[in-house]
């Protein structure tokens, strides 16, 4: 077991958490067409980065989401933060 920590409740169960998102990731505008291939690209494409990686996970217990950082080869946590805090971050 590993101890995720969430920005608002402090050290929990990993169970507690459910990954979300990459940050920056941002979904296709469906009000005009969009092709298959740019929809299956946004569905299942991911960065699968090696290192240091930010991701967007949400504490079940608060259902709050953040952005944690961590080390992919590792699986050492570096550190999270609110998502609200890091939501200009995430638009660059
Ligand atoms: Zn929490």
């Amino acid at each position: 077991m590993q101890l995720f920590p969430c920005p608002f409740c402090g050290l929990r169960n990993e169970r507690e958490f459910h990954y979300m998102a990459e940050p920056g990731k941002f979904r296709p505008d469906t009000s005009s067409q969009i092709s298959a291939e740019d929809w299956a690209a946004y569905l299942y494409d991911t960065r699968n980065e090696k290192g240091r990686v930010r991701e967007i996970w949400m504490h079940q217990t608060c259902r709050e989401l953040f952005v944690m950082e961590r080390d992919s080869v590792t699986m050492n946590v570096l550190g999270s933060t609110s998502l609200r805090a890091s939501a200009g971050e995430a638009a660059e």
